[in-house]
């Protein structure tokens, strides 16, 4: 057995960064920049209000109440300038339109009274000089460092180079994974099950968790226990992915082909780890016809390995190949507290226990508990569960333990 970082450190040496593309921000949501954005633009582009109210000159409201003659409306939208502010006067303006000329202050609605309808408005409260008003380039100025490459683009990065008047921006192109499943047991039509047979699950889960991580994925089948089959499927996806996720076949048993094709055809490992759930994993790189190396994953077959594996080696493996440096390649990692004993024995490894870890205000902190059943065809608790809690090796966790969770929805 060799322990989990060393075999993470051989899977992460076989993913590399992916190649850039350039994306429409309204493709570019959860992508890492591959280049670094300046602004060209002033924001906001021109002096505004912030409050709905009365543009004047702060002069006027030295003594209030005053009584202003209202001349004018400036709405959003608008440019203001055919309604500038005399002495003795104010105009109505909306929030986010441009100060009128003449105007040095925005007194709020708030701050007046009279009908808005009216010819004149009554200041009550004096106004000094630039309140409500947010000054051209208050926000961001030409030649301002916007976004820096490596970035994770989020909401408000989009939202920030749309502001800037950015359309486009590049990006490390995401890999798209192909999924096989293996197994001679397996169905996957929905007719009654024969002797012996099961229904395939790991392809469907495997393929939503890549999703819902943001990764495009190709449903490359469900192969027989069979070395032309399980090769025919490898290398087809190697023409069509950038990276291909397998599960079972990479045991001990008899018919465990997977690792057997991929040691064959490709550059492979094949790694029994000091982990468990999880234990085998077969990772190598097939060469396309292209050139290109194609990282394989030849997960357990155990549903619940399956998904441990992925989380420990594919999800990260995957984030170095859109881009996300090594501190970024683990997500939702945090520290909760038992709120039961997790039971274990020292057997050399360490486990990833199914939990459920809830944020607790009264104490505020994560408290975890067993989600069920810790078996790894156990996939029922998998799916109670939100976290995997890491066991050291040792025995048994008591209450009040402090143990490390990933979480996997954060
Ligand atoms: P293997 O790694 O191929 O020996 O499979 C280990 C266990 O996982 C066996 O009990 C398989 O029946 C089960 N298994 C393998 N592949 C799948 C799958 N795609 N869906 C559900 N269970 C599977
Ligand atoms: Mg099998």
């Amino acid at each position: 057995m060799i322990e989990l970082r060393e075999a993470r450190d051989y899977v992460l040496s076989g993913c590399l960064p992916n190649d850039h593309i350039v994306v429409a921000l309204n493709d570019a949501l959860g992508c890492v920049t591959a280049e670094a954005v300046v602004a060209a633009e002033q924001v906001p582009p021109f002096a505004n209000t912030a409050v709905d109210g009365y543009a004047v000159d702060a002069a006027d409201t030295a003594t209030v109440p005053v009584t202003l003659r209202v001349t004018g409306t400036v709405r959003a939208g608008t440019s203001g300038t055919d309604s500038p502010v005399e002495t003795g006067c104010a105009v109505r303006i909306m929030t986010g339109a441009p100060v009128p000329p003449g105007a040095n202050a925005i007194v709020m609605v708030e701050d007046t009274e009279g009908s808005p309808e009216g010819d004149t408005v009554v200041v009550t409260a004096t106004a000094t000089v630039d309140q409500h008003i947010r000054p051209a380039g208050d926000d961001v100025n030409p030649g301002d460092p916007v976004i820096a490459v490596g970035t994770e683009l989020t909401a408000a990065h989009l939202g920030v180079l749309a502001t800037i008047g950015v359309t486009h921006i590049a990006v490390v192109r995401r890999p798209v994974v192909g999924v096989i499943s293996t197994g001679d047991e397996l169905i996957d039509d929905g007719s009654p099950l024969a002797p012996g047979q099961i229904r395939d699950s790991n392809r469907l889960t495997l393929r939503k968790l890549l999703e819902s991580h943001g990764f495009d994925t190709v449903d490359l089948g469900l192969a027989r226990d069979n070395e032309q089959v399980i090769e025919s499927a490898m290398r087809a996806g190697a023409e069509s992915c950038d990276a291909i996720v397998t599960t079972g076949g990479v045991s001990m048993g008899d018919f465990d082909y997977v690792k057997v094709v991929l040691d064959r055809i490709g550059d492979m490992r094949w790694m029994q780890i000091a982990i468990r759930p999880a234990k085998p994993l077969a990772f190598g790189t097939l060469t396309r016809s292209d050139g290109t190396a194609v990282p394989v994953f030849g997960l357990p077959g155990n549903p619940v390995s399956s998904m441990v594996s992925y989380e420990l080696f594919c999800r990260p493996g995957l984030r170095k190949m859109s881009g996300f440096g090594d501190d970024n390649l683990d997500v939702g990692m945090i520290n909760g507290v038992l709120t039961e004993p997790l039971r274990r024995r020292a057997d050399g490894k360490t486990h990833f226990a199914r939990v459920v870890c809830e944020w607790d205000d009264e104490s505020s902190a994560y408290k975890v508990r067993s989600a069920g059943a810790q078996g790894s065809h156990h996939m029922a608790a998998m799916a109670a569960a939100n976290a995997l809690a890491e066991l050291p090796d040792g025995d048994t966790l008591e209450t009040g333990s402090t143990v490390r969770v990933r979480l996997l929805r954060p």
